[in-house]
C-alpha cells in the first residue's frame, strides 16, 4: 500500500490521528503534499458519510466553543458522530495564536465519538473555502455526520463562512442591548438560526426581550423568521431546543432540494477561486511569467500600456495563437 492509500484507509477507519494528520496535509501548499492530499482523495472515493455542516460565528467571547461542547455532547448523545473545525476567514494564512492556551471544549473532547481539531496555535485553517471544504470531506470520509465550523478570531467575515456550510448559527450576547442594531446588515442576512447565549443570572428578561426585537425585525427585513433561541451554554438550558431546531432546519433543506442547491453554488465558488488562485500562483511563481507581469505592471504604472490591455497580452502569453 502507499502512503496515500494507508492513510485513507486510516481515515475512513475512524483513526482520529490519520484524519489529524491528512487535515495537516490539505492545508500544506507544498506541491509534494497537494499531491498526495490529491491520492487520498482518489483513495477515499465516494464513501464519506452525509453530513449536516454548520458553520457558528459571533464576537469572540460570545460563548461559540462553550456552546459547541454542550450541543456536541447532546448530538452524541442523540448518536451523532461530531467534528468541530476552526476556520479564520478573515485571513488567508493559516496558524496565529488567536485562540491562545484556553482549554477548549473539554467535555466534548472526551468523547469518542467528536474529532476536535486540536492545536490551537497552528490548528486554524485559513481563510480559504476550498481548504475547509477538503478538512469537511476528510471528517465526512471518517464517519462525522455533524460538523461544525467555528470561526475564530476577530473582524472576522460571516458572510465567506456561509459559503462553507449548510447552515450558519449566530452566537450573540444576550442583553448587549445594542450589540444587534450595530451589527453589519450582511451578518444577519446569512443567518439561519440565531442563538443568544448568556441568558443566565439577571440577564434572561434582557434576552427575552432581545430576542423579540430581532424575530420583530426580521420580519421586517426578510419576511420569514428564522428560528432565534434564548439560551446559556453554561448552564445548558435552551440548548437542546437549539440542537432540536438545528435537525429540523438540516432536515427539511434535504427534503425541499435547497440543501443540494446551496452546495452545488458553493462548488462553483470554489471551483472559481481554485482557478483564481491557480493563476496567482502561476504568475508568482513561474519565472518567466512572474518577470513578464513585473514588467507588464511597469509599463501600466509609467502609462505607457492601459492596465486591461497589458493584462490581455500577459493572459495572450498562457494562451496558445489560434491560426
Ligand atoms: P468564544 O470566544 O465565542 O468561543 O467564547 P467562549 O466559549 O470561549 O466563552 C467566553 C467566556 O464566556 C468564557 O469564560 C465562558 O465560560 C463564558 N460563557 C460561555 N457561555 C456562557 C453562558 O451561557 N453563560 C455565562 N454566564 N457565561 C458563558
Amino acid at each position: 500500500m502507499t502512503v496515500a492509500s494507508e492513510l485513507a484507509h486510516a481515515v475512513c477507519s475512524g483513526d482520529r490521528r490519520a484524519l489529524a494528520k491528512a487535515i495537516t496535509l490539505a492545508e500544506s501548499t507544498r506541491p509534494s503534499e497537494r499531491e498526495l492530499v490529491e491520492q487520498i482523495f482518489a483513495s477515499i472515493g465516494q464513501r464519506a458519510a452525509p453530513s449536516f455542516r454548520v458553520g457558528v460565528t459571533g464576537v469572540p467571547g460570545a460563548g461559540k466553543s462553550t456552546l459547541i461542547d454542550v450541543l456536541g455532547c447532546r448530538a452524541i448523545a442523540a448518536g451523532s458522530r461530531v467534528a468541530v473545525l476552526a476556520v479564520d476567514p478573515s485571513s488567508r494564512q493559516s496558524g496565529g495564536s488567536i485562540l491562545g492556551d484556553k482549554t477548549r471544549m473539554t467535555r466534548l473532547s472526551a468523547e469518542p465519538n467528536a474529532f476536535i481539531r486540536p492545536s490551537p496555535t497552528s490548528g486554524v485553517l485559513g481563510g480559504t473555502a476550498g481548504r475547509t471544504q477538503e478538512a469537511i470531506s476528510l471528517c465526512e470520509a471518517a464517519g462525522y455526520d455533524l460538523i461544525f465550523v467555528e470561526t475564530v478570531g476577530v473582524g472576522q467575515s460571516e458572510e465567506r463562512v456561509a459559503t462553507m456550510v449548510d447552515c450558519v448559527l449566530l452566537v450573540l450576547l444576550a442583553g448587549a442591548g445594542d450589540e444587534v442594531s450595530s451589527m453589519k446588515r450582511g451578518v444577519l442576512e446569512v443567518a439561519d438560526l440565531v442563538a443568544f447565549n448568556k441568558a443566565d443570572g439577571d440577564r434572561v428578561a434582557a434576552a427575552d426581550a432581545d430576542a423579540a426585537s430581532l424575530r420583530a425585525s426580521f420580519s421586517i427585513s426578510r419576511g420569514a423568521v428564522p428560528p432565534v433561541i434564548v439560551l446559556s451554554a453554561l448552564a445548558d438550558t435552551g440548548v437542546a431546543q437549539l440542537l432540536g431546531d438545528l435537525t429540523r432546519f438540516g432536515a427539511a433543506a434535504r427534503a425541499d432540494g435547497s440543501l443540494e442547491l446551496r452546495r452545488s453554488a458553493q462548488r462553483r465558488e470554489w471551483f472559481d477561486s481554485a482557478l483564481e488562485e491557480g493563476l496567482h500562483e502561476l504568475f508568482t511563481q513561474r519565472p518567466d511569467l512572474a518577470l513578464a507581469r513585473a514588467a507588464a505592471a511597469d509599463s501600466v504604472a509609467k502609462g505607457s500600456v492601459s492596465a486591461s490591455e497589458a493584462a490581455r497580452r500577459l493572459l495572450a502569453q498562457l494562451v496558445p495563437a489560434r491560426s
